[in-house]
């Protein structure tokens, strides 16, 4: 059997869960792009954004911040999005980006046994703010491959999005990886899909209207991310 590979969801898994206030974010946002109409241009953003999930979940095909600000048809230029939008938009996402205490501990594990680390997140965000909190956290160095859906045409569960994954990772049998996510459908179900082993992380609050169209069965679940060492030990050391 064996582990060469432990790849994992961001959002919920590496980050602890948090119901963050998506209207908030986007009034911020708002407030700095056009202050005197700030309520009805985070309400374009907030519906947009929404929209914009919707399609992933349905058609598992990726999207971007930079979609979020055209389908709000707002009326500024990109150098005031780049500039303005996108630092507040990071700026409020902030305090929810810090990394479980457990990830240093267990992604120094996991290599000290030879074992390859991979990121796969479905994310409208660009990998460059991604690998700043991963930085932040120290995180970057250990990590040997990450896919962002925002740079490929798909999201979880797609299968073309695992595969990315997985050569990102550099290993060629999905057998021998194991994925970790907090989401039942994107994470669960799209990594047995595809032939890997799945873990289930079940601390987050998913809401009703974002569990997909199949819960996915995990090969095993862990309450705390400390907990996954022991099993990916068992399972290296299976027949
Ligand atoms: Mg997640």
């Amino acid at each position: 059997m064996g582990v060469d590979a432990v790849i994992f969801d961001w959002g919920g898994t590496l980050t602890p869960w948090h119901t963050v206030d998506i209207r908030a974010c986007w009034r911020a946002v708002a407030r700095v792009l056009d202050p005197d109409r700030a309520e009805d241009v985070a309400e374009r953003l907030l519906a947009a954004e929404a929209a914009l999930w919707a399609r992933v979940r349905t058609d598992h095909a990726s999207a971007t911040v930079d979609e979020v600000f055209t389908l709000a048809e707002l009326t500024v230029g990109p150098d005031v999005l780049t500039e303005r939008a996108l630092p507040e938009l990071f700026a409020f996402w902030e305090p929810y980006t810090h990394s479980d205490p457990a990830v240093l501990p267990l992604f120094r594990a996991l290599r000290s046994r030879g074992i390859r680390i991979g990121v796969l997140s479905n994310t409208l965000w660009p990998r460059t703010e991604h690998e700043r909190v991963l930085q932040r956290d120290g995180l970057l160095e250990l990590i040997d491959g990450a896919v962002y859906s925002s740079e490929i045409p798909w999201a979880k569960p797609h299968p073309e999005a695992f595969r990315a994954a997985l050569a990102a990772v550099d290993v060629v049998e999905p057998g021998r990886v194991v994925f970790v996510g907090d989401r039942l459908f994107e994470d669960v179900h799209g990594a047995r899909s595809v032939g890997m082993r799945a873990v289930h992380v079940p601390h987050s609050a998913i809401p009703a209207s974002e569990r997909g169209h199949t819960q996915g069965v995990p090969d095993a679940v862990v309450p705390r991310l400390s907990e996954l060492l022991g099993l990916v030990d068992s399972w290296r050391v299976a027949p």
